[in-house]
């Protein structure tokens, strides 16, 4: 009876808040004997919606596949709750938030960089990176574009690939999202923490916090990772996959700002510069990026070192010492560099060393970068200067070297690197191997993709997988 009453309740309220009102409505109605509700839905109010009417044909009623349920409403629970409606089945997708899809509100800096047109596995990075290649390829960044065109979205490619909506606004892209969630029939349960999965013969018991139950046939979980955990995804979906017999494998703030030796960095706090970063561990470079690199109270932040973040916290735990390269300067040669300071410094012999830096360096940045290249005379004349010293002055604009200390924490971070072991899942259908019925979907599973849409790209490729084999799964 509780799973009857449940069930229903996200019929006649979706996304409308506690499903607790809910059930208070869904009583009347039934007393009344007003099914309008329903019937708007299509479901005919059997109790776990495995009775709906033909998605096409209006009127016409026709028993359902699979009964599935989704644990998470952010990207890639949204895109599978779709997928699977589409295909036929019952869909209940139960979120812990009062709405569905808060992180998505604060993707691409409230633009939502949704997608890229250069998605490929090679860009994202876990235990097996080609675990992504069948899904990408199945329902890569054209598939998506399509698919959210048809919602009402339209894409914009921007620098690098990164597509955007139009609109330049995430909301409008979860505005589109909700509605056709309400639109198809997907039964859409807020403030419904999850806080046990059992699996019950062939399907799922699916426990609440406050003690109400859902069962179902397939069971996607996709509750994210434990980035930026505000937005409801805190890191207790990994012990919901431990608790099915998954392996979780070690997890790092990933996309993040990076903390490094410096006592200098409070001066230069919030200058911005465009640059070349690259991470070594001894001798060997294991990323190379550029572009806007800046400078926090704590170290550096800004897309390219956001890039070789997702490299730092494995490094760290095997008791390595990762070193960033900063290359202020890379738009030349170091011989043209040399050239251009020689140059510089002969034509105003007498100006102090930091003053003949002013127009070239920004102004904040040049005492540290003095005294980073062992100058401790700011005032002496550059006429003076040795060769020596103006090589010294063209190594560290050009090859700047700090001691990673590492990363900033969850709530600083974009996303989740490791997660739910790739060697467990199916690449084909996001199935678990050790659980039938079981699937993954999103940042859960143990693959980060680069900056720049390829981690939403994941979301709803996997979310897609998932949903489509949930609902037609024998
Ligand atoms: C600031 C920021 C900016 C970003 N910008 C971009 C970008 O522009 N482009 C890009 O590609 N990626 C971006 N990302 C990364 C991207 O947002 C995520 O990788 C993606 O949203 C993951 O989707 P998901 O559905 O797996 O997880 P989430 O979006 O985290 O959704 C999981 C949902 O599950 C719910 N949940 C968790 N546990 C439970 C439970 N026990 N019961 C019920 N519900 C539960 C959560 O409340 C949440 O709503 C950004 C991330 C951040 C933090």
């Amino acid at each position: 009876m509780a799973k009857i009453g449940l069930c229903c309740w996200a019929h006649f309220c979706p996304g409308k808040g506690s499903y607790k009102w809910c059930q208070i409505l869904f009583l009347e109605k039934r007393l009344l004997g007003n099914d309008a509700q329903q019937e708007k839905k299509g479901n005919l109010g059997n109790g776990g919606g495995l009775w709906k009417r033909n998605l096409n044909g209006k009127g016409r009623v026709t028993k359902l596949k699979k009964q599935v349920i989704i644990v998470g409403g952010g990207a890639a629970g949204m895109l599978a709750a779709l997928t699977a409606r589409h295909h036929g089945a019952a869909v209940t997708l139960l979120e812990r938030n009062p709405r569905v899809g808060k992180k998505i509100l604060v993707t691409g800096n409230g633009r939502c960089n949704f997608t890229n047109i250069n998605a490929d596995y090679q860009c994202f990075q876990g235990g097996n990176p080609e675990f992504a290649k069948h899904a990408l390829a199945v329902f890569g960044s054209e598939a998506t574009m399509a698919f959210f065109a048809k919602l009402g979205v339209v894409p914009k490619v921007e620098e690098e690939g990164k597509v955007y909506p139009w609109s330049d606004q995430a909301s409008s892209v979860l505005d589109l999202l909700r509605y056709e969630l309400d639109d198809c029939g997907v039964d859409v349960v807020v403030d419904a923490f999850v806080q046990r999965i059992e699996k019950v013969g062939d399907g799922f018991r699916v426990e609440l916090a406050d003690g109400a139950f859902f069962t179902g046939d397939r069971l996607i979980l996709a509750p994210g990772g434990k980035a930026k955990p505000s937005t409801g995804s805190d890191g207790n979906g990994y012990d919901l996959a431990r608790s099915l017999g998954h392996t979780i494998t070690p997890l790092y703030p990933g996309l993040v700002q990076l903390k490094l030796d410096g006592s200098f960095f409070p001066q230069v706090q919030g200058v911005k510069i465009k640059g070349t970063v690259a991470l070594l561990d001894g001798t060997e470079f294991l990323g190379r990026e550029q572009g806007d690199i800046i400078f926090g109270n704590y170290g550096l932040s800004g897309p390219p070192v956001f890039q070789l973040s997702t490299l730092v916290g494995p490094l760290l735990q095997a008791g390595r010492t990762p070193i960033l390269q900063l290359t202020m300067i890379d738009q030349m040669s170091r011989a043209e560099l040399t050239e251009l300071l020689r140059d510089r410094f002969r034509q105003a012999p007498g100006k102090a060393l930091a003053f003949s830096l002013v127009g070239f360096i920004n102004k904040r940045l040049i005492p540290v970068v003095l005294k980073a290249a062992g100058f401790s005379d700011l005032k002496q004349p550059v006429g003076e200067l040795t060769s020596a010293e103006t090589e010294r002055l063209v190594e560290i604009l050009t090859n700047w070297r700090m001691v990673v200390r590492g990363t900033k924490s969850w709530p600083s971070a974009q996303v989740t690197v490791g997660g739910v072991l790739t060697g467990e899942i199916n690449p084909e259908t996001m199935e678990s191997m050790l659980v039938p019925g079981l699937f993954f979907a999103g940042e859960i599973i143990d693959l980060t993709g680069r900056c720049g849409g390829f981690n939403l790209q994941w979301a709803w490729s996997s979310g897609y997988l998932a949903g489509k084999k949930a609902a037609t799964l024998d």
